[in-house]
């Protein structure tokens, strides 16, 4: 008999909205005995076939939707799919040589993220059923975009959760430095060894939104990674701007990217703890005009959602205290855990600690190149908020 997994009574409404996951609790019987990364069938209750996906009965995630239609998981379906992913790529950024290529669940292939720059890809796995199709995947890739090389990325801690090592290295062709260009700015990238999967292109946007409030401002880019906000601020008319980093090779990348750029007159990196930085300098005389904060996720898991509402509180606080009156945040958090409403609320709780006001000017998510599904409300991650500080 047909590898087909059945759902318990109701469980079917998740996945019709439009959701694409099955948790192994809401499984009544597996038949067919499918293994690791197999294809299945998923059926209701009643035994009304509602699509077909991968099974991994070592996740929670028991079973991760591919396809509602009746087809062959092959060489055409996967073409089918990252053609579709493509074309909306080429419609939202006709110009640009990066971007995310394939946003996994969003783009109807979970547990896959691909990036292009330039003429290289950079992939993840997050999913054993990815993982075992991954020759397939590049197959695909070449016949479509034939880059110079693909690398993988599959250092998430994700994959843990899935029974798959973690391993990074190159798996077609080969790899050179690449430069990419966003905003008018030029960024060095180094696919192996920068973080991610070399740069963080979803806050393509977010990075850009900024520049306006940055004429003439002193401005300090916590988190700054390669320099991104920074540099967006920096040739957009700041008058200053210092990055902190706690990563050193980070750091050196980005004052090379200040380099590359010509801004290294009014701008630099150094490599610190914000949070230890920012409690130093509010000791001395040094005020900012815009201060940036775009940490990495501090609630990796739902347990963590305490201490990382506490976390985003202090560094509210801390630099609602080193801005000036007038000036503005900018603040970002990539855990999905943190509900926008609560990420607001650690933004007044830290306002409320420094008896300042907070004015919202413009609130954003990622890139479109990371779509969300609002039937799935783990694809959305992403918040940002840009606020006026009045004393
Ligand atoms: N703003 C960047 C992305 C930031 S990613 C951009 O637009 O590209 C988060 C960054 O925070 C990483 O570069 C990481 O090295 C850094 N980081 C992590 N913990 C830190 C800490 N305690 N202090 C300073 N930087 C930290």
């Amino acid at each position: 008999m047909s590898k087909t997994v059945t759902l318990k009574k109701n469980e079917d409404h998740r996945i019709k909205a439009g959701h694409l996951w099955i948790f192994s609790n809401e499984i009544l019987r597996i038949d067919g005995s499918p293994e690791q990364g197999d294809i299945v069938q998923i059926r209701n209750h009643a035994g009304l076939f509602l699509g077909v996906g991968f099974y991994n009965a070592q996740s929670l995630i028991a079973v991760r939707l591919l396809t509602r239609d009746v087809e062959e998981i092959d060489f055409r379906f996967f073409r089918r799919k990252i053609e579709a992913a493509l074309r909306l790529r080429q419609k939202l950024y006709p110009t640009s040589v990066a971007y995310r290529l394939i946003h996994g669940e969003s783009d109807d292939l979970p547990g896959l993220i691909v990036d292009k720059y330039g003429d290289l890809l950079v992939v993840q796995t997050l999913a054993f059923g990815m993982e075992r199709r991954l020759t397939l995947i590049c197959d695909v890739l070449e016949s479509l975009l034939h880059p110079e090389g693909i690398i993988e990325r599959n250092e998430s801690h994700l994959r843990l959760l899935e029974g798959m090592p973690q391993k990074k290295g190159v798996i077609r062709g080969s790899v050179h430095p690449v430069e990419v260009a966003e905003n008018g700015i030029r960024y060095q990238v180094d696919l192996l060894e920068g973080q991610k999967t070399g740069f963080f292109l979803d806050q393509r946007e977010n990075r850009a939104s900024i520049r306006k409030y940055a004429a003439g401002a002193r401005v300090l880019d916590c988190f700054s990674n390669e320099g991104g906000f920074g540099l967006n601020a920096a040739s957009a008319g700041a008058a200053s701007v210092l990055g902190v980093d706690i990563s050193e090779p980070t750091v050196e990348r980005a004052n090379s990217n200040a380099r590359l750029n010509g801004l290294e007159s009014k701008i630099r990196f150094v490599a610190a703890d914000a949070f230890a930085f920012l409690a130093d300098e509010a000791k001395g005389e040094n005020r900012y005009d815009l201060i940036i904060l775009d940490p990495p996720s501090f609630a990796k898991n739902k347990k963590s959602v305490t201490t990382a509402r506490q976390a985003y509180r202090e560094l509210h606080s801390l630099s609602l205290g080193l801005l000036s009156p007038g000036g503005i945040l900018a603040t970002a958090s990539c855990s999905h855990h943190i509900t926008g409403e609560a990420f607001m609320l650690t933004a007044q709780q830290g306002a409320n600690m420094r008896d300042v006001r907070l004015k919202l000017l413009e609130w954003h998510g990622a890139s479109p190149d990371h779509p969300v599904i609002p039937a799935m409300p783990e694809t959305q991650y992403l918040k940002f908020g840009i606020f006026e500080v009045r004393h």
